[in-house]
């Protein structure tokens, strides 16, 4: 490389696939065949020469009101002409406020103060450290432990992988929070194959009661769960579970967690999973819709007490040492009103529940491939479990989302040798049909 060139910013490469490493990715493969996206619009991503792909995942679960929207580019293009930044620390502008409400309105009970992160990751941070300091702050300050659960995924901050269950993610970085624990994963044989939520399993909150024996509740300050586990492959909660992870919560002074960044802005058909299942947490966190993936902003909404556990000091004694230089981003918030107003306007909540339906029926056509071993649904989100390949476990799903690229034009998300789908809100009930024909066809071209 041209050390003036690289002095001055400039380069010599305009493109060179090395400078960039990739994220959760194959990078020596990834740069011998990349899988390049340059433009979007509505369902489909277009690679750079010109071919539709059909974007059956959102994105990363995010882009719920689909690509480029109209009203959302120019919400962002008219802030950023406005007001390109405010610091956070201290001073605010009035579209975060605006957000905020718009948010604590749609959050169920009195889960009414919001706290703007950049990420799920740092959302995930901020409800765990919130419900340290809460519980401290009410003088309960022995209760330092947090509790997730196997197969929880909740962003790779040290403290989302602490209390996540994904073993790849948590092993090559060292004691990570002590004192974590975890509940057990609701993924039981007995419910393969089962529509929707399972009869069989709430038994599995009572695991919590074993843990709040074996480390005594005075230790224990939060639970925090997906309200289904969306990144290990879409495992709805049994019916009941959640109710009864919130009465044992309760019972025992521990504040529960709903980690929303996947059921947050409509993928169940409601605003929030915590309304479509009638179980309100103490905190919530949300991400990735809220702007509809067009702008980081993550965040947190808690309860009435928790905030004003927290507003007792001195007039001038900062309430919450946390936060990040871009908490509530002007280019944000302009994202995030734009994308509320579209959901509103176009009842894409709605649509999504209605479209849960038309899924899980196309994706249970699958049941009976020789290759398919489990499938699963819950809101607009789907999971196809393929048998893995006998010594190469994990390459079967590798495969599928790389033909499903280049070969049948369709984006699929996996994990090991699960693949996803958890389409647009404004995904039509052909392009459902297409998505599941695409991983049929994908299952039948595999070794
Ligand atoms: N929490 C949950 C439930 C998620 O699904 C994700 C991302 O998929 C995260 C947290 C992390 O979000 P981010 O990648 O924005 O940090």
């Amino acid at each position: 490389k041209d050390m003036a060139d690289a002095r001055s910013g400039g380069g010599t490469v305009p493109n060179d696939l090395e400078a960039l490493w990739l994220p959760f990715t194959p990078n020596r493969q990834f740069k011998r065949e990349p899988r390049m996206i340059s433009r979007a619009k509505d369902m489909h991503f277009y690679t750079p020469e010109g071919r539709a792909i059909l974007d059956a995942t959102a994105g990363l679960w995010c882009s719920n009101a689909g690509h480029c929207r109209e009203p959302i580019v120019r919400a962002i293009q008219e802030q950023a002409a406005e007001l390109d930044f405010s610091p956070s620390f201290q001073f605010a502008h009035p579209k975060g406020f605006e957000v905020a409400s718009r948010i604590a309105q749609l959050a169920p009970g009195d889960l009414d103060h919001v706290f703007f992160a950049n990420s799920g990751s740092e959302a995930a941070d901020t409800a765990l450290k919130i419900a340290l300091a809460y519980q401290r702050s009410r003088g309960e300050g022995t209760r330092v432990r947090l509790i997730g659960r196997e197969r929880g995924y909740h962003g790779t901050g040290f403290g989302g992988i602490s209390v996540g269950g994904m073993p790849n993610n948590r092993k090559f970085f060292g004691p990570l929070l002590a004192g974590a624990d975890h509940l057990p994963h609701t993924h039981l044989p007995e419910n393969r194959f089962t529509r929707g939520e399972p009869e069989h399993g709430a038994h599995l909150a009572d695991r919590l009661e074993d843990l709040v024996a074996l480390h005594d509740a005075s230790t224990i300050a939060a639970v925090i769960v997906e309200p289904f586990a969306g990144s290990t492959g879409v495992l709805p909660p049994p019916k009941g579970y959640l109710k009864r992870l919130r009465e044992i919560c309760d019972k025992h002074g521990i504040v529960l967690i709903f980690d929303e960044v996947i059921t947050g802005f409509g993928r169940m058909g409601t605003a929030f999973g915590a309304e479509y299942w009638g179980v309100q947490p103490d905190i919530m966190t949300f991400a990735k819709g809220v702007t509809s993936g067009t702008v980081p902003m993550g965040g947190v909404v808690v309860r009435k007490h928790i905030y004003e556990a927290f507003q007792t000091g001195a007039d001038h004694a900062i309430d919450l040492f946390h936060g990040y230089t871009y908490t509530a981003h002007p280019l944000a918030c302009a994202a995030a009103l734009a994308s509320l107003d579209v959901y509103r306007d176009e009842g894409l909540f709605e649509r999504a529940g209605q479209m849960a339906k038309v899924l899980e029926d196309a994706i249970h056509t699958l049941k009976g491939h020789p290759l398919v071993a489990d499938i699963r649904n819950c809101g607009l989100a789907a999971a196809v479990d393929i048998v893995p390949q006998p010594g190469s476990p994990g390459l079967r799903g590798f495969e599928s989302m790389k033909r499903g690229y280049f070969d049948h034009d369709i984006m699929l998300r996996i994990t090991a040798d699960t693949i996803a789908v958890s389409p647009p809100f404004i995904v039509t009930e052909d392009q459902i049909g297409q998505s599941v024909e695409a991983i049929r066809a994908i299952l039948t071209s595999l070794d």
